[in-house]
């Protein structure tokens, strides 16, 4: 059997197939591609049953060209050093695509979640957060964590509550983390951002004609089938936006099995019918896939992998039926599976531009903690009396009254969450078209991914040219 390519590889492998596309020299690809520097610690944690367990943890901090760097934590049982290095080196490429001004990291501990107490997992993540602070690994200049595979919100509190306790004076201390509740700093429609993002992503790649014509496809979400596998955060905002849009969800994947219907789920219902039986199997007029994987071999126009990395490999490529792949999850592609998908001529939307989201609503979060005021409270009220004075103006000019409806619908005033999700849609929105542009230069020989790395990698080396050491 060939050797697995280790993910770090598989990202670097990505990076050298655009860095070929530029003329930096040598020594700054390099150091744009190497990670600059792994924390890798070892904590016992006193299990509930009073026995002793030793948890391995990381954090990488793939490039510090810009501060603070920024990456999620996650909670996997396959978490390792280089795992974690090559997530916290797509973060770097990410931030630069969508123009947020941070470095990229991640954070892992490696557990697997539903083996453990709400109690333990406090203890954990407290502990990891103390061992990162006490290496300076974390902080609201320096490194801020957010949620990823197995976190949220909840653990994210943890976070800030820990780091809050150990530096009592700090005025900026909620800034250390984001991906935080609301009432502890969070920003509003964080836990959504990155799977809206995916469905902004999806709707703008499915908006150019030229582009789908040779998938077969026309453009726009209505009526286009989809495949969605992981309905964590990312797969289920990413399926509820995509359906809300149009979209039809013939099948959904999660780690005991998968369903299909041709003729479209409910997503809402097979939420529910999952939590009930504690199973996605047997939702009524669905066909059981009793294998996860055979689920994403499924008839479809969009495939969404949404929960981890490697699941498209050189063992099921072959049978891959998708146009379009939508990458939500971080690396759900092999390099091997990368090149046998653009052969045969389908749509790769890249996942460190498509699962942007979250970082970009973490920037706003971060920005909105660092100003210590809720976005659109300044504002909200100056727009609003502004509209209703316009409003009430073309009345009397026009000698018609304007339908309340219609009336408060124009003389809204945009509140943190709309100002959110508008900076959301703008960022997915250009940076879809940066690159597409870039591969548009190169007469559509290069796939977006490259497309994208291109223009990642000349954005992080404008920061080190500008430093004068680099020829
Ligand atoms: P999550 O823990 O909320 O959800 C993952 C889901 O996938 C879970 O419901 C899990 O049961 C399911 N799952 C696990 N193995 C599976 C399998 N073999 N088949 C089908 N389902 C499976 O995690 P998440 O935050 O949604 O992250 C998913 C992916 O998105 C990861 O690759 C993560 O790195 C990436 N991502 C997350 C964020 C974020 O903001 N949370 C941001 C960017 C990228």
């Amino acid at each position: 059997m060939a050797e697995q390519v280790k993910f770090f590889e598989q990202v670097n492998r990505n990076f050298d197939k655009a860095a070929a596309y530029t003329k930096h020299s040598q020594g700054l690809l390099k150091q744009i591609k190497i990670c600059n520097s792994v924390y890798h610690v070892t904590f016992p944690l006193k299990r509930d049953d009073g026995s002793i367990e030793t948890i391995d943890a990381w954090r990488a901090e793939h490039s510090h060209h810009k501060l603070p760097v920024k990456g999620g934590i996650r909670y996997s049982p396959n978490a390792d050093e280089d795992e974690v290095m090559a997530l916290a080196a797509l973060m770097t490429y990410k931030c630069a695509i969508v123009d947020v001004p941070f470095g990229g990291a991640k954070g892992a501990i490696k557990i697997e979640k539903r083996n453990y107490s709400d109690m333990e997992l406090e203890r954990v993540t407290r502990r990891y957060t103390y061992e990162l602070i006490k290496k300076n690994f974390i902080g609201p200049g320096v490194d801020v964590p957010a949620p990823d595979y197995g976190t949220g919100p909840r653990e994210m509190s943890w976070v800030v509550d820990t780091y809050g306790a150990m530096a009592p004076a700090q005025l900026d201390s909620i800034a250390c983390v984001t991906g935080k509740p609301i009432t502890q700093g969070g920003v509003r429609g964080r836990t959504e951002a990155t799977g809206r993002g995916v469905f902004f992503g999806i709707r703008e790649a499915c908006g150019y004609a030229e582009d789908l014509k040779p998938l077969g496809l026309t453009t726009g979400l209505e009526g286009k089938t989809v495949v969605v596998q992981g309905l964590g955060n990312v797969g289920y905002y990413a399926a509820k936006f995509l359906q809300e849009n149009g979209a039809v969800l013939v099948g959904l994947a999660e780690y005991e099995g998968a369903i299909y219907n041709p003729k479209g789920l409910e997503l809402e219902k097979v939420v529910k019918h999952r939590t009930e039986k504690k199973s996605i199997l047997n939702y009524p007029g669905a066909t059981n896939i009793a294998h996860t994987t055979e689920a994403l071999e499924l008839e479809c126009d969009i495939l969404v992998p949404a929960a981890l990395e490697n699941q498209i490999t050189a063992a099921n490529v072959d049978r891959i039926k998708a146009r379009i792949i939508a990458e939500a999850a971080n690396g759900p592609l092999t390099a091997d599976a990368n090149e046998a998908l653009l052969k045969r001529g389908a749509l790769i939307i890249p996942d460190m531009y498509l699962n942007a989201g979250g970082v970009t609503v973490s920037y706003f979060e971060w920005l909105k903690n660092l100003s210590h005021v809720r976005f659109g409270r300044m504002g909200k009220r100056f727009e609003e009396n502004a509209y209703k004075k316009l409003l009430h103006t073309m009345e009397d000019l026009t000698g018609k009254k304007i339908a309340q409806e219609i009336f408060d619908q124009a003389a809204h005033g945009a509140n943190e969450e709309d100002l959110v999700n508008s900076g959301l849609e703008e960022t997915m929105i250009s940076a879809y078209n940066q690159f597409r542009e870039i591969q548009k230069q190169y007469n559509n020989k290069i796939d977006l991914r490259t497309a994208a790395f291109i223009n990642a990698i000349n954005k992080v080396a404008v920061s080190y040219l500008e430093l004068g050491i680099f020829p």
